[in-house]
């Protein structure tokens, strides 16, 4: 498994502003780390398909113009009730 040092851009935007969210109850394990432009949030011991901007699927990549153009976001549905 990467050390979470070894984590220098978002996976998903490239943006390199990352802030450290929360790390593991057992020091070294893991880290959550979050992107501080697109908000996308990771656990670093996740697949490096979700981890690695490298190994990112490619619909799953955001470029700046995407975000700039993001001018909604979606609301929460409602809640179903007891299923
Ligand atoms: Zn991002």
């Amino acid at each position: 498994m990467p050390e979470p040092t070894n984590y220098t851009v978002c996976p998903r935007c490239e943006c390199p502003r990352l802030e450290h969210v929360h790390s593991s109850p057992v020091p070294g394990v893991w880290d959550v780390l979050q992107c501080a432009r697109c908000l996308y949030m990771w656990r670093t011991s996740e697949p490096a398909r979700r981890t690695r901007r490298e190994a990112c699927p490619e619909g799953f990549r955001l470029r700046e113009e995407d975000l700039a153009a993001a001018v909604e976001t979606p609301a929460v549905p409602p809640l179903r009730g007891t299923l």
